[in-house]
């Protein structure tokens, strides 16, 4: 856990390398690069209905700084000290068209289609801490749509699509680096099931394919794919489209993009109760005494969303487990592909200024804890060296966990509640991530038309009741 540079500029270990000594492999040729710091309703910005700020949502962007080389080199010229802020403070209102718990992505997407797709702009996000505190700026960011049902890849494919002209459409560089996916298959059974999966995507236009372990090698020289392992590698599911981005820019770009349309985001607010009358929401109650009269609520809480459901009475399937994830020192670029290994419960991509990040699965009971464990670093180190021995000497720089929502099909649970008004977009477990843009988008068409999305018909609560499940537990188990 040190940041300290190594002897001889290499990634060497040290006494507090908590890789040091756990394999015998060295870090030859990677040498340590420096670390650079390291909805049937319309709305107004006025809450009048019908209608936004200026006729045309998209337009509302142009209300804050546009960035670009021009305007960089403009405040350069300028002297200007300081940007203006990326999305302002707002007094609270007395009510809200649509009141969204949790400025995750989710929320956050939500918030931004909502105003720039249907033209609802009296929105509020509200969040108990910051925005992107919970596990949108917690997760290891990889995005891929290779999932085993044609629900789920549909539904994920369409995120991949609005997160590759993201950057363009809210203005503001979320360094999608669209890496390529391996799924590792150490068994039978697993290369069945990349079988099947692959044969799915395709049916549904997605680039997958299983490839041999010589194949492997060439994408990933550092692999160990010789037959004398302990879990030899016997193929893996490659997926080109799938990657890495920065989560922080995500959460950051959709901020200030739904702020520029009239969205009113705010933090350290925290909603403590829901009213209803007659079966339908009337309004939330915040920590602190204010309360909120709004006939929409969209729980967005990802693993706080029982707390939140249990306010009106919704019962949901979802169990709330931690997720640790770590990161090391900087290295050169060698790893171009993400590796997941289902077998070993492990995964790794390389960011672009050089750190690997590893993540592996839920953490084994259920808890609120946000705290890394030991246990974590030791498992997950003898994991990674199975796979990558040539790592052993390479030093984490810091590990973490957040909370996540399991549900017992690992599909989320999207869409209309029994209650009016109280709408969920939960259950998004250990890859939720990848699914915000098209999420967002989904979310605030249901909300917006008073019917759900076809993208997410699947997702609904009610498929609990009918045994209607969408398993997506063979694309999913391993944490990301
Ligand atoms: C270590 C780790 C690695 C992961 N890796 C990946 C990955 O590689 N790819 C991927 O796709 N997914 C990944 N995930 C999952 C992903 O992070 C989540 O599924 C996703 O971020 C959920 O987003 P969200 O907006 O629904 O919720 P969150 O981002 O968790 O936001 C919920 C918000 O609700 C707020 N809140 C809670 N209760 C209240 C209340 N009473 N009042 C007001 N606000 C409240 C919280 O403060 C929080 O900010 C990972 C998760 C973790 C923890």
């Amino acid at each position: 856990m040190s940041a300290e540079p190594g002897r001889n500029g290499a990634t060497s270990g040290s006494a507090n390398g908590l890789f040091s000594g756990l394999g015998k492999g060295l870090v030859n040729g990677l040498g340590r690069i420096s670390a650079r710091g390291g909805g049937a309703m319309r709305g107004s910005a006025n809450g009048s209905p019908n209608g936004s700020a200026n006729g045309s949502p998209r337009n509302g962007l142009a209300r804050s700084a546009r960035y670009s080389a021009f305007s960089l080199l403009r405040h350069e010229l300028r002297g200007s000290a300081e940007w203006p802020r990326a999305w302002r403070t707002h007094e609270l209102r007395d009510s809200y068209d649509v009141v969204i718990i949790g400025g995750g992505v989710h929320g956050l997407a939500c918030a931004y289609y909502l105003a720039a797709n249907h033209g609802i702009t009296n929105v509020a996000v509200l969040d108990k801490g910051y925005l992107g505190g919970g596990g949108s700026g917690r997760n290891t960011a990889i995005l891929r749509s290779n999932y085993l049902t044609p629900e789920g890849v549909r539904f994920y494919d369409r995120s991949l699509e609005l997160y590759r002209n993201l950057a363009a459409e809210l203005n503001f560089n979320v360094m999608f680096s669209r890496k390529g996916h391996l799924t590792l298959a150490h068994n039978d059974s697993s290369l069945r099931t990349m079988h099947w999966r692959a044969e799915v995507n395709k049916l549904q236009g997605v680039d997958s394919s299983v490839i041999d372990p010589d194949e492997i090698k060439k994408l990933v020289p550092y692999l160990d794919t010789s037959a004398a392992t302990r879990y030899p590698i016997l193929g893996a599911l490659y997926h080109p489209p799938g990657g890495i981005i920065r989560h922080d820019a995500v959460n950051w770009g959709y901020a200030r993009a739904a702020d520029a349309l009239g969205v009113h985001l705010h933090q350290q607010t925290e909603v403590i109760g829901i009213d209803t009358a007659k079966g339908q929401v009337t309004g939330v109650q915040l920590a602190g005494g204010r309360q909120i009269a709004t006939g929409t609520v969209l729980n967005a809480t990802a693993g706080w969303s029982t707390l939140i459901s249990d306010m009106v009475g919704v019962r949901m399937p979802v169990q709330t487990f931690p997720l640790q994830a770590a990161v090391t020192e900087p290295v050169r670029p060698f790893l171009d592909t993400v590796v997941v290994s289902g077998t070993l419960h492990v995964y790794v991509s390389q960011t672009d200024r050089g750190e690997l990040v590893f993540g592996a699965s839920v953490d084994p009971f259920t808890s609120y804890s946000m705290r890394g464990s030991l246990d974590f670093v030791e498992g997950l180190a003898g994991h990674v060296l199975e796979l990558m021995p040539a790592l052993s000497k390479m030093r984490l720089l810091r590990q973490w966990a957040g909370l996540c929502d399991m549900t017992p099909d690992y599909s989320p649970i999207m869409g209309k509640t029994p209650v009016d008004g109280f709408y969920t977009d939960v259950g998004w477990g250990t890859y939720g991530f990848k699914a915000g843009p098209v999420s967002g988008e989904t979310m605030a068409e249901t909300i917006a038309t008073g019917r759900p999305a076809s993208l997410i018909s699947a997702f609904g609560l009610d498929r609990f009741e009918r045994g209607d499940l969408v398993g997506e537990k063979g694309a999913a188990a391993v944490g990301h």
